[in-house]
């Protein structure tokens, strides 16, 4: 066989698997949806199956866990036309995230977000959107208690921590302590590169990274800094400012450049998330396009 037939007959294997491996997603996607009228009719029974489960794994080669979650985001999304045409799209994954929080109301905003955003970030800013929703626990406005932060030290500390304390309280002693430790950070800060390149300088770096001590800076969130994120889009601006360069999680950076952070340019703690994006600065999407197109990982 000459190279050139050899050549032709690996693309048409790859077109033919590429083909049917389309249409295999598709049609697993159409049978899903088919499910929970499948089960409402209890059509499987009338076909002479056992149950739901033999019929979509002997027609359909499905697993118990694909029916499981085809039936229950059938349900979910019974009364939400727009979602369902994302599950038609893209399949359930894409919106299970939201399936429990989305409501008739909301159908159209979640079918919005299920489409633009990855998984991963349509996770996060649900759980987000969650904090944030009225009647949900807002960690912010109560109290925490040690337990809760998973603090535990030494018996030794323990003893000079509660010296210090003495007849105080225990959040002034925190507040002295964080404003002794912001400040002695401060001495050292480096000032911000101009014209720079891409690359943060490693004293910069390291400066942001203390601060959180390697730890995303979203309240509340406790993951590894994956980027060092400017606030001020680095695209614009050219610069490494150490005071607005921020540690951010995976999810959260997704978050960021989708313009869903409240409060942007003020310090992390004042951070939320917001409902909808900003369309109106159209020199921030543009920046935010060129970091999703170019998007690596900081160092
Ligand atoms: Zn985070």
């Amino acid at each position: 066989m000459t190279n050139l037939t050899q050549n032709a007959l690996e693309n048409s294997l790859h077109e033919r698997f590429y083909f049917y491996g389309k249409n295999v997603l598709e049609w697993k996607r159409k049978c899903t949806l088919l499910l929970p009228e499948i089960a409402k009719y209890r059509i499987w029974e009338k076909k002479g199956f056992e149950n739901i489960y033999e019929y979509a794994r002997i027609l359909a080669g499905m697993s118990a866990n694909a029916v499981n979650a085809a039936l229950w985001v059938g349900r979910k999304v019974e009364d939400k036309p727009e979602l369902k045409k994302v599950v038609e799209e893209k399949g359930i994954g894409a919106i299970r995230p939201i399936a429990n929080l989305a409501t008739p109301e909301t159908d159209k905003f979640w079918a919005e977000k299920a489409r633009e955003m990855s998984k991963h970030t349509l996770e996060a800013y649900a759980k987000e959107f969650k904090k944030s929703c009225p009647g949900a626990k807002n960690y912010y406005e109560n109290q925490i208690l040690f337990s809760d932060l998973n603090m535990q030290v030494k018996a030794k500390i323990a003893e000079k921590l509660q010296k210090l304390k003495g007849q105080g309280s225990w959040d002034d002693l925190m507040e002295k302590f964080i404003n002794l430790y912001e400040q002695k950070l401060g001495e050292n800060k480096p000032i911000p590169q101009e014209n720079a390149k891409r690359y943060v300088p490693a004293k910069i770096k390291n400066y942001v990274l203390v601060k959180t001590n390697n730890t995303c800076a979203f309240p509340g969130c406790t993951k590894e800094c994956k980027y060092l994120h400017h606030t001020w889009r680095f695209a614009l601006t050219k610069t490494h400012d150490p005071d607005t360069l921020i540690p951010l999680c995976k999810a959260h950076e997704h978050l960021a450049h989708a313009g869903l952070i409240e409060n942007e340019s003020q310090p992390p703690e004042n951070w939320k998330i917001k409902l909808e994006a900003d369309k109106t600065s159209e020199k921030w999407l543009k920046a935010d396009k060129w970091v999703a197109e170019h998007r690596k990982p900081s160092g």
